[in-house]
């Protein structure tokens, strides 16, 4: 076993950094040898950033994004269209469509997919508000913004069915070819179901 090279504060701090997504030992060990160097231009700001997040930030009871106050910053835009409801499996989804601006509507998050071999079942995910705020508010449109897997179009199929009585037209993404996609390096499910979705031009 290689010996530490430093006292056990500051193999701690490697640790921890090493624990975030993206950063193997190599490069938290890198992290936190800038973090040291830079004390106060970065570690000072973030050891308040840090300190801030933990007293502040909060889970919106409304739709499950996190936030620092309660209905979200999403929630409370009065803005956003209303009438549509887009289905999230995380908050990363929700945090990727709206850095594609993609959509101008409400989100509800579901804090992950049915999967049944993970025994990940309806009461583990926020279904039941999803579908009350469905019955209940002024949504006519609600898009399943779900994996293309089998749990994210497990999950999609579930909640399609518990809404056929709710009169609102349920959507999902589309399946296909990437933006800039050449179709011979596309697998075969991927350009099969390109096909089968085809669109007028
Ligand atoms: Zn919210």
């Amino acid at each position: 076993m290689a010996s530490a090279v430093a006292g056990p504060e500051i193999e701690r701090l490697i640790q921890l950094l090493a624990r975030l997504p993206g950063l193997g030992p190599r490069s938290a060990r890198r992290a936190a040898l800038f973090l040291i160097k830079k004390r106060e231009a970065v570690m000072a700001p973030l050891t308040g950033a840090l300190q801030t997040a933990m007293e502040k930030i909060v889970v919106c009871k409304t739709c499950g994004n996190i936030d620092t106050h309660e209905p979200c910053t999403v929630c409370t835009d009065p803005r956003r269209d209303q009438s549509i409801l887009v289905v999230v499996a995380d908050v990363a989804d929700l945090w990727a469509l709206e850095r594609a601006n993609a959509v101008n509507a409400r989100y509800h998050v579901l804090g992950g997919t049915l999967s049944p071999l993970d025994g990940v079942g309806p009461q583990d995910l926020s279904i039941d508000a999803l579908i009350s705020r469905a019955h209940g508010e002024e949504v006519k449109e609600l898009i399943l913004a779900l994996n293309a897997t089998v749990d994210g179009q497990t999950t999609a199929h579930y909640i399609t069915e518990l809404l056929s009585d709710a009169g609102v037209k349920v959507t999902r993404l589309a399946h296909g070819v990437p933006v800039g996609g050449e179709l011979d390096y596309l697998d075969e499910g991927t350009l099969s179901a390109a096909m089968k979705q085809r669109t007028l031009f």
